[in-house]
């Protein structure tokens, strides 16, 4: 099949790749000219395990394409994917769909004969309805159909969810289009992923509401860690014991730092914006959107029980400021919170990421990047692993740090407490 995707950032790119690899022609389009000028040249933008490689692939054999001619992109395929951003609202906190809409004023002087479009960013219910609204200004309805298609990949895990999805979900009562999108999507299928086919507003919400279960779970384990601490049991056993319980499960059940990224904070709040514009208060998010971000400020304050109270001229290392490991993208990470406040009270930063030196921390003083893991946590008095990066997980402290007296904070759990107790290193944990 002909396909081509709008907006070529981690959706767009890894879906692109992904399709072009399972057999389509797929053109990659981007109105950023720099990011298409790279990936032309081989180079890839963000940082994803095992992309590059099959980017390369399937560039060379010719099936995947890069561009920034929309009009030529969308004329030469039959299935246009939109997956540009949709990031929160400055003065409230709805999405802000203004790249969608663009798109679609954009597409519609282009579409002359029919074209299925499809929207995999993740948008408020009914938003497929407005960019039908949109193009029939120009399009008879005959020659094009709007499907809602969300997708679920993680960071970090991109190409291996994307390949092996648990679902795939197809909102569309359009019988040719939903033929056509199960053909498209037989391969996953063939290897295990559920196809879901249900009406296109359904099929938005089935995003949002995944998306804000996942970050009550998450904000659930990590108010219940809280709860451990005070009475000396044990979160990784709490969760263990839930997880067992298949009604349950246990993954998005570890006690860590405030949940962060590109889309848990940013959908949580979508979702409870368009609620409230239907008079529902949907109260359960609302209190995880308020937990999540109380916890920042609660973990600095741990740290600065860790250092007695005593942060001026400390020396605080962070190991990874990502969001979570195995990904570059800073958008919405916790350390974007404790960084700044720790600086304010005194503290000199260091930090060490497997992807590189940050441009939103460059900015801010006494915050300083080290190119490997022993130069940073070398004279460190504190150091808090972020992220749970394989790098991370079997690093000599004692050996490797040069000053007597320091403390880890492990916020991801990473390490045994009795080998810490045994080696005598000032450990604390979360929620344990
Ligand atoms: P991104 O910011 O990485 O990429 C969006 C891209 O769209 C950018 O490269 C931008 O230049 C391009 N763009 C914007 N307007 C354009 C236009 N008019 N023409 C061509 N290109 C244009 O965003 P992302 O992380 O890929 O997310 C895209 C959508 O997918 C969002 O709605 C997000 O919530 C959703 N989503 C993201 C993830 C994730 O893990 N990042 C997972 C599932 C769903």
């Amino acid at each position: 099949m002909k396909l081509c995707m709008i907006g070529t950032g981690y959706v767009g790119l890894v879906s692109g790749v992904c399709f072009s690899d399972i057999g389509n022609d797929v053109i990659c389009v981007d109105n950023d000219i720099k990011k298409i000028e790279k990936l032309k040249k081989g180079s890839i933008p963000i940082y994803e395990p095992g992309l590059q490689e099959l980017v390369l692939k399937n560039y060379r054999n010719k099936r995947l394409k890069f561009s920034t001619d929309l009009k030529d992109s969308v004329s030469k395929s039959d299935i246009i994917f939109i997956c540009v951003g949709t990031p929160t609202k400055k003065k409230d906190n709805g999405a802000d769909l203004s790249q969608i809409y663009n798109v679609a004023n954009e597409i519609k002087n282009y579409i002359k004969k029919f074209k299925i479009i499809i929207n995999k960013s993740t948008v408020p219910v009914m938003t497929g309805d407005e960019i039908e609204k949109i193009i029939s200004q120009k399009v008879s309805k005959k020659k094009f159909s709007i499907v809602s298609n969300p997708e679920f990949l993680r960071e970090g895990d991109a190409i291996r969810d994307f390949i092996y999805p648990d679902r795939v979900v197809v909102g569309t009562n359009h019988k040719k289009s939903n033929k056509i999108l199960k053909n498209l999507y037989s391969p996953l299928i063939s290897k295990g992923a559920k196809y879901v086919n249900t009406s296109r507003r359904a099929a938005e919400l089935i995003k949002y509401s995944s998306n804000a279960f996942l970050a009550t779970k998450i904000t659930f384990i990590n108010e219940l860690a809280n709860f451990c601490e005070k009475i000396e049991v044990n979160i990784e056993d709490i969760s263990i014991g839930m997880g067992l319980d298949k009604r349950i499960g246990g993954r998005f059940l570890r006690a860590g730092p405030a949940y962060g990224g590109s889309c848990f904070p940013k959908d949580t709040k979508a979702i409870v914006n368009t609620a409230d514009k239907f008079n529902t208060n949907l109260s359960i998010i609302k209190s995880v959107i308020k937990s999540n971000e109380k916890r920042s400020s609660l973990l600095i304050k741990r740290v600065f029980d860790i250092l007695n109270n005593q942060v001026k001229n400390k020396k605080i290392c962070f190991l990874g400021v990502t969001f979570k490991a195995n990904t570059d993208d800073m958008r919405d990470s916790s350390c974007l919170t404790m960084i700044p406040s720790l600086v304010k009270k005194g503290a000199l930063i260091n930090y060490y990421d497997p992807t590189g030196e940050k441009n939103e921390l460059k900015k801010i003083k006494n915050v300083n990047f080290s190119h490997d893991i022993n130069s940073a946590i070398k004279y460190s008095d504190l150091i808090i692993i972020h992220t749970e990066w394989n790098d991370f997980k079997s690093i000599n402290f004692k050996k490797k740090v040069l000053n007597k007296n320091f403390r880890i904070f492990d916020m991801r759990n990473i390490y045994s407490l009795t080998k810490m107790r045994d080696q005598k290193i000032k450990y604390f944990a979360i929620g344990r």
